[in-house]
């Protein structure tokens, strides 16, 4: 078995390995860089047949939109939904690739020669998995992005115990390697920073600036609602996130059923993403039918008569923040986007009292250090990290650069 990194072996995102046995050439992830990339990678110039998607973060699916001609990509079944429904409400045309569908500790096999094995991991995203990837009596475990502390943890505790044994090679993501979490640890401390925070707004309104497919802080922030009283008012986009993975995970609210989780039914952004899901009946099936209800709408109007109601999830809000200053803001992402002018613009304006509650979706150097124990790799070649370097704690560790390729 052969494997390259086409990119992420010194970076954070971008990821693209290539694995090859016989006559079977596959790719893991097919990433867009996050910013300036050391590597460019062209998918059409490589020779392989199909893609397998460890996650739907765009710096790990990216690429998939660049085909031109026909692949078969392999995912999640809530991933690609994700991934479908976003390309239709930015108005992007439908994938052309084909699909099939991982499902967590269920092979897939790529002809005679390569098999797959997805394992379920915590992440900042649903449909997260590690790949078992066995071929010529060799196996490599790739980690995909993963953490272990948020909700599906106990998906990182059954894998620590059930590890998969007599791998070979561990890539594994260090995205934490040489950053801190120590401030809010894990989910449960972002839920907790929320509920201070919104409580200690008082008669105010509260926007929370966050993923929009990241389910976990839609939960947190769903949850200090509840806690605090307020109404969680999220855009058709985001409540169509939610109504995706809510089919399968019941923890996870949904507009029908979750009695303090709102759908702002007017303004620019609530008059194109209606568009777009009347002109895409038949993928949103009846959601359409839930956004107007009584009990699930609300206005711009409502929420500026009663601002200390509602805690928001919206995208494009600035003219909401204007009406409804002095507000609070959450920021609940990386603090490297802060620099950008879109927020840096936010977090500037005097009258809005800003706050910065975050966890991260990646593993703590603790959390690979219990990976790396649990599977005893032979050997381990770090991945979407910025510090390949650092990993020498980890054990026998080898530097692969991007674009050469090992031999197993
Ligand atoms: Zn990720």
């Amino acid at each position: 078995m052969k494997i390259t990194i086409h990119r992420g072996s010194r970076e954070i995102g971008g990821v693209c390995i290539q694995v090859q046995s016989g006559d079977r050439s596959i790719l893991l992830d097919a990433g867009s860089p996050l910013g300036e990339s050391l590597s460019t990678v062209d998918l059409n110039a490589l020779d392989f047949s199909d893609i397998v998607i460890s996650h739907p973060h765009q710096d790990h699916f990216g690429l998939i939109e660049t085909l031109s001609s026909k692949k078969t990509v392999y995912m999640g079944p809530i991933a690609r939904k994700l991934i479908e429904a976003t390309r239709l409400f930015l108005q992007q045309p439908p994938l052309t690739c084909s699909f099939g569908e991982l499902k967590s500790g269920e092979w897939v096999e790529f002809g005679s020669d390569i098999r797959i094995k997805p394992y379920l991991m915590d992440h900042s995203c649903p449909d997260a998995f590690g790949l078992l990837i066995e071929a010529e009596g060799k196996r490599v475990y790739y980690s995909g992005d993963f953490r272990a502390s948020g909700p599906r943890k106990d998906a990182f505790d059954y894998f620590l115990a059930h590890p998969p044994r007599d791998v070979d090679v561990l890539l594994m993501e260090g995205t934490m390697m040489g950053r801190g979490n120590a401030r809010f640890p894990n989910e449960k401390a972002v839920e907790n920073g929320m509920i201070e925070v919104l409580k200690q707004l008082g008669d105010r309104a509260c926007f929370l600036i966050s993923s929009g497919r990241h389910v976990d802080r839609l939960c947190a922030a769903y949850s200090a609602c509840l806690e605090t009283g307020r109404d969680f008012v999220v855009d058709m986009y985001t409540a169509h996130v939610l109504r995706t993975v809510s089919d399968k995970f019941l923890r996870v609210p949904d507009i029908n059923t979750s009695s303090r989780l709102k759908v702002l039914a007017n303004g620019c952004t609530a008059g194109a993403h209606y568009v777009r899901i009347k002109e895409n009946r038949k993928f949103f099936g009846d959601f359409k039918d839930d956004l107007f209800r009584p009990e699930t709408r609300v206005s711009k109007e409502q929420i500026a008569a009663n601002p200390s109601r509602y805690f928001l999830r919206i995208s494009h809000f600035s003219d909401m923040l204007r009406a409804l200053s002095p507000c609070g803001v959450i920021y609940s992402m990386w603090s490297g986007y802060l620099e950008e002018p879109r927020f840096k613009r936010i977090k500037e304006d005097p009258r809005v009292e800003f706050h910065e509650i975050h966890t991260s979706g990646h593993a703590v150097v603790d959390d690979l250090r219990k990976m790396v124990d649990a599977i005893r790799p032979k050997r381990i070649v770090p991945v979407h990290t910025e510090h390949p370097e650092a990993y020498e704690m980890f054990g026998d560790v080898l530097l692969l650069p991007d674009g050469q390729p090992l031999d197993i």
